[in-house]
């Protein structure tokens, strides 16, 4: 069972819940009790798997700055990271 972040937008307080990803998410603050509860993305659910970026770049026409990976000028430091938005 995945475990969401939650974050009060009214008084700060963070929690985490085990919930089902069929659970509706919860709004109502434990400590303040107003429903502003934002769910917070964690950072381990947006890596992406396998490259797939580079994949995405590849199809995009962009196969010629990977294959000149030592290029300081025409490498964007995110791609190291795999951060990049897709590049259309
Ligand atoms: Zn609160």
């Amino acid at each position: 069972m995945p475990i969401y972040e939650y974050r009060c937008d009214d008084c700060g307080h963070e929690l985490e819940v085990l919930q089902k990803m069929s659970d509706a998410p919860r709004t109502e603050c434990p400590a303040c009790g107003e429903p502003t509860l934002k769910k917070l993305i964690s950072a381990a659910g947006f890596r992406l798997k396998g490259g797939g970026w580079y994949e995405t770049d590849f199809k995009s026409g962009q196969k010629k700055n990977l294959h000149d990976g030592g290029k300081k000028d025409s490498t964007p430091p995110c791609a190291k990271t795999g951060s990049c938005p897709a590049a259309e």
